[in-house]
């Protein structure tokens, strides 16, 4: 019996770690979403950061031939600021952030960091040089623990813990029946967009990259949630170069520089105030959220809304 039963053990251990990979390998596809045709140059290097100083000379990019997305971009982000880039639906925001983790390369133009293009360096040293917090989070079929750890697997408890805590994902971690050892996913413990955004940042702050791009949610959260994420961005951004995909104007007030996208053009470009000042289309976007989080208010006020 135990002759049989061995190898057949064996083989349910080996079934779980392939299923288990599959599983990662499907959610990281997902992540990454990449074409299989970005590939190191024979001679790629290992991108070397000095400060993390992001530039786009000039880029062009198109995901069909027919239809240019990003038409003659250039801006920088010096090292250790926040620029965040704002415009309407379509604009080409988030393109730009699939642009800087290289998963297309670009038509034409140049995108480097600290002054090494990003064609030029292995697509594993960029990426762990980059840490992303994207709109929509993929978590494992797994528990909390082993989603946070993801950004460092080699990190502690305590670092696991510290971690969540500055993500603001602490006090509902306890609040699940397992703490940091609950099973989440697909066969788990469902997590709102906002918690698992908040997983996503515990994961970045495990990971300690020098550079950051947060691409927020578009989907509204209640204003409670919003100033905790807020709040948790707020602190992993500090000292790093970050570029922001903003979706609501509220959070770009404190940027060092807010880039306006109109389709695939730099329409605007300058601090908040100064935007302001212009009455262009970036005083326009604002005054129209203004508004609208006017009439949410009234509606909630008179009960209309949850
Ligand atoms: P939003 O604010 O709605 O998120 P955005 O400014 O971030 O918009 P992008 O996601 O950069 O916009 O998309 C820019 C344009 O590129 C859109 O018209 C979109 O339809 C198109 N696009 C995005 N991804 C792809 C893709 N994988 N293949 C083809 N077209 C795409």
């Amino acid at each position: 019996m135990i002759q049989l039963y061995q190898p057949l053990n064996f083989l349910g251990m080996i079934y779980r770690e392939i299923k288990q990979s599959l599983i990662d390998i499907e959610a990281m596809f997902a992540i990454l979403a990449r074409p299989p045709e970005i590939r190191d140059a024979p001679a790629a290097r290992a991108l070397a950061i000095k400060g993390g100083h992001v530039r786009f000379e000039d880029v062009r990019f198109s995901y069909d031939p027919d239809r240019e997305i990003l038409k003659g971009i250039s801006f920088d982000v010096p090292a250790g600021r926040t620029v965040a880039i704002v415009g309407p639906s379509g604009a080409g925001k988030s393109t730009l952030s699939r642009l800087l983790f290289r998963f297309y390369d670009v038509n034409a133009g140049r995108i480097s960091i600290d002054g090494q293009d990003l064609r030029e360096v292995s697509q594993e040293s960029l990426r762990a040089a980059i840490g992303m917090v994207p709109q929509d989070t993929v978590l494992f079929n797994d528990t909390l623990a082993y989603n946070i750890r993801y950004g460092r697997p080699q990190a502690s408890e305590e670092d696991v813990q510290s971690a969540a805590e500055l993500a603001q994902i602490d006090g509902f971690v306890r609040r699940t029946p397992k703490g940091y050892a609950t099973e989440v996913g697909e066969r788990g413990l469902k997590l709102s967009g906002g918690e698992k955004q908040r997983v996503a940042i515990a994961r970045t702050i495990l990971k300690n990259p020098p550079i950051l791009i947060l691409d927020e949610a578009t989907s509204a959260l209640d204003s409670h949630t919003e100033r905790e994420i807020q709040d948790a961005l707020e602190r992993v951004s500090r000292g790093r170069t970050t570029l922001v995909i903003a979706h609501r104007l509220s959070t770009v007030v404190g940027a060092d520089e807010i880039i306006v996208l109109e389709q695939g053009r730099i329409a605007e470009r300058g601090t908040h105030a100064a935007l302001m000042l212009r009455h262009g289309l970036y005083h326009s976007m604002w005054e129209r959220q203004r508004e609208a989080e006017r009439a949410r208010e009234t509606l909630k006020a008179a009960g209309e809304v949850v």
